[in-house]
């Protein structure tokens, strides 16, 4: 069968080998625990579904603007004023369906055949997939392990040629956790904007951010002149627990989000209503939404907390990223392989098959010698998991 040459070239998601086994297992009665999922355990906020189902009841079920409820646009666009400290323009915020759509309006609008964009890495594995679906060229660039994979104008400078348009960074970062801060993330901005290459900033983990007061900054953090062209992507599903409401938001320029609109009126129109309506809750009621995040954010610091501790005592010598935000402990498993085992997806086969724990390989993210631990699950089974990991290891092994 021949399908479009950009299709064609789509690879088939690292994660699913383990994931499908995960499901197999599970399905013949094993004890799994399952760490792969990169979303948030609790349930969305009661104040948050009693709109929904309310804003049903009034029959609010019909199309809207493909943007999004005007309402909602104006209440994102007020909590993105007030992060900036200037006045932004509510017709800068398109609302999608989740942010993956926000990533595809983006990337598919602003890069095509010929074009380079420069991927920071480790990445979410659905970036450079993006970039081939609008027949562009993803280009990784990885910064200094030692400084959480960060990367600098400098890695950039390494990396860009006359054909870059575009970069995509992620702050907190899924899969290391790591946060950018204002100085980097203005480094970065400032070399994008000098070279007139546009800048992604994906901050769908803002509000996940476990030192320092606050969410992680963003590029609403940087002074308005150190912005050349850029794109925010941010939306509900990590913040408010909304995985499966679909609502998602870019915030540019008005005429860019004008052309974003009009390409979202041909594929998808406007995410679902009803889920919208849950939206303007969680971005109307700043004071119920802080609280939220608040009391969500106190489970995930303490579990960073707990896996990290864990990590050092069963796995000493292991190498991980501290997590400053996001839900993930990214690992490297490099020193653990053997004639049979060459790399983290076969390393998490061995794991899922001997010990039930099922992790994402970091050949989903750009390097294979690392692994994904989501720590957005109960404190007893991220111990055991971790227990499982050290038995099948041997504690006091190091990479
Ligand atoms: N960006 C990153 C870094 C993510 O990890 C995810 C989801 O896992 C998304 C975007 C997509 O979010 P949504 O579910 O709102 O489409």
């Amino acid at each position: 069968m021949q399908f479009s040459s950009n299709v064609e070239k789509l690879k088939p998601s690292a994660t699913i080998a383990v994931s499908t086994l995960a499901k197999r297992l599970a399905a013949e009665g094993r004890d799994i625990i399952n760490l792969s999922a990169g979303e948030p355990d609790f349930g969305t906020p009661t104040f948050v579904s009693e709109a929904a189902i309310q804003g049903i009841r009034d029959g609010q079920t019909r199309y809207t603007a493909p943007a999004g409820i005007p309402e909602l646009r104006k209440a994102i666009a007020a909590r993105l004023s007030e992060r900036a400290g200037r006045d932004l323009d509510w017709e800068g915020v398109v609302v999608t369906s989740g942010a993956k759509q926000s990533l595809f309006n983006a990337i598919f609008s602003l890069f095509g055949s010929g074009d380079e964009v420069l991927i920071a890495a480790p990445y979410w594995t659905t970036y450079p997939d993006l970039v081939t679906i609008a027949r562009a060229e993803s280009v990784e660039v990885f910064g200094p392990e030692e400084n959480d994979f960060k990367i600098t104008p400098q890695e950039l400078e390494a990396a860009a040629t006359e054909r870059t348009r575009g970069l995509i960074i992620n702050t907190p970062c899924n899969p290391t956790g790591a946060v950018y801060d204002v100085a980097e993330l203005q480094a970065i901005a400032e070399w994008c904007r000098d070279r007139d290459i546009w800048l992604i900033s994906d901050e769908i983990y803002r509000s996940i951010h476990h030192d320092g007061d606050g969410a992680a900054p963003g590029v609403l953090s940087l002074p308005a002149a150190s912005l050349g062209r850029y794109v925010l992507v941010d939306g509900a599903s990590k913040s408010f627990a909304m995985t499966g409401w679909r609502i998602g938001f870019s915030f540019a320029d008005t005429k860019v989000s004008k052309t974003f609109t009009a390409l979202q009126s041909q594929v998808t129109s406007n995410s679902a209503t009803p889920s919208q309506v849950a939206a303007l809750a969680a971005y109307g009621d700043a004071v119920a939404a802080d609280a939220s995040i608040k009391e969500m954010g106190v489970a995930f610091r303490r579990r960073r907390d707990l896996v990290t501790a864990r990590m050092r005592e069963l796995l000493p010598g292991v190498p991980f990223i501290e997590p400053r935000g996001a839900f993930y402990l990214f690992f490297r498993v490099d020193g653990f392989f053997d004639g049979d085992v060459q790399d983290a997806t076969a390393w998490c086969s061995r794991l899922l098959t001997e010990k039930g724990v099922a992790l994402v390989p970091g050949g989903a993210f750009g390097d294979d010698r690392w692994v994904r631990m989501s720590f957005a699950t109960s404190d007893d089974l991220l111990d055991s998991a971790l227990t499982r990991i050290a038995e099948m290891v041997g504690a006091g092994a190091s990479t």
